[in-house]
């Protein structure tokens, strides 16, 4: 207990909380004193229909075992209403983590605006909502926390995905540039791409395999993040499921520096493109200026070697 890792006197906002990882954030968190917003559309997990009793189920259980929570039935694309529950609920907010989602898996050749449209407003523009909302609120306080959900088909890319992968990779870019603007203010953002057995998951995923990948088993990682003591961890990305956290980040090949004279010809970077593709010293980007130093580093160190 003594070394338990603890959220009293915190409000936490977890989308999509009625099933899933959602519901294991919301009752960890109530159970270690935050008061919780269990926000839930409570649609199919194609994104049809609504239904209030998937959030009121997980209230009613958090409520049931001593905790704080309250319910919220709006769409993340309606992100300032979750924000404004927690606000008019318990005063303030803390933590937000964007987690609802929805499928609309389909291969490329069959997809329809819909599908692709759908997918980016709950995704991109909900997690964009919520966070924009709940903005103001972490600068005034000079604290705040938010947890972005990414997913390995997002960073790989996966068959009969392109629209669920190229949104999830958004959420990379939106927590790294959350990151950096949040720094001044104390803002800690970070992403997770998890795995987890849900309704999401149970039809893709054999059942011994899906008793090896509880939701509760994606909560640590997440607590550890959006703890008060986590002042460093921010803008980073996250593989987690079945007990396995690991860290993600970038690689650059060192790469081939051309004279920009008539020389740098197609045939001639052909020449040389294992230089291109060569990670045998890698670099580990961090930011866009990154690569403008490079190139000044290169020109002062004469390195123009085509
Ligand atoms: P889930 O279907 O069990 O939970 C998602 C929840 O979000 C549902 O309760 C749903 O009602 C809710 N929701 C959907 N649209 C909403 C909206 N517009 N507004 C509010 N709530 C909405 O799925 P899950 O597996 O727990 O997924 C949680 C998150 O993790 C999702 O973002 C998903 O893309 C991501 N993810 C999951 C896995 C996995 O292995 N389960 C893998 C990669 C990424």
């Amino acid at each position: 207990m003594a070394d338990q890792l603890r959220f009293d006197g915190q409000v936490v906002v977890v989308t999509g909380a009625g099933g899933g990882l959602g519901k294991a954030y919301a009752t960890f968190f109530a159970s270690r004193g935050a008061s919780v917003v269990v926000n839930d559309l409570g649609g199919s997990f194609k994104g049809e229909g609504n239904d209030s009793k998937a959030a009121d189920v997980v209230v009613n259980e958090i409520k049931a075992a001593g905790g704080k929570a309250v319910a919220n039935y709006n769409s993340v694309e309606d992100g300032d209403k979750i924000i404004e529950t927690a606000i008019k609920a318990f005063g303030r907010i803390d933590v937000l983590i964007n987690n609802a989602g929805i499928l609309r898996d389909i291969s490329f050749k069959n997809m329809k605006d819909q599908d692709w449209d759908l997918i980016f407003k709950v995704h991109v523009r909900g997690s964009y909502k919520c966070a924009r909302a709940a903005w103001p609120y972490f600068r005034k306080q000079k604290y705040g926390r938010v947890i972005n959900t990414a997913s390995a088909a997002g960073l790989f890319g996966n068959f009969g995905q392109a629209n669920y992968s190229a949104a999830k990779l958004a959420m990379v870019g939106f927590t790294e540039t959350l990151a950096k603007e949040g720094a001044k203010y104390n803002i800690i953002s970070n992403v997770i791409a998890p795995v987890a057995a849900s309704r999401m998951t149970e039809t893709i995923m054999p059942p011994d395999v899906l008793a090896l990948m509880k939701p509760e088993w994606v909560v640590p990682l997440v607590a550890v993040l959006v703890h008060k003591n986590n002042t460093s961890e921010s803008g980073s990305i996250f593989e987690v499921g079945g007990g396995h956290i690991a860290k993600l980040r970038w690689e650059r090949s060192s790469g081939l520096l051309c004279k920009c004279d008539d020389s740098y010809t197609p045939s001639a970077l052909l020449k040389k493109w294992d230089r291109v593709t060569d990670f045998s010293n890698p670099q580990h980007p961090t930011g866009p200026a990154d690569f403008l130093t490079l190139l000044e580093d290169s020109q002062k160190l004469g390195r123009n070697e085509q």
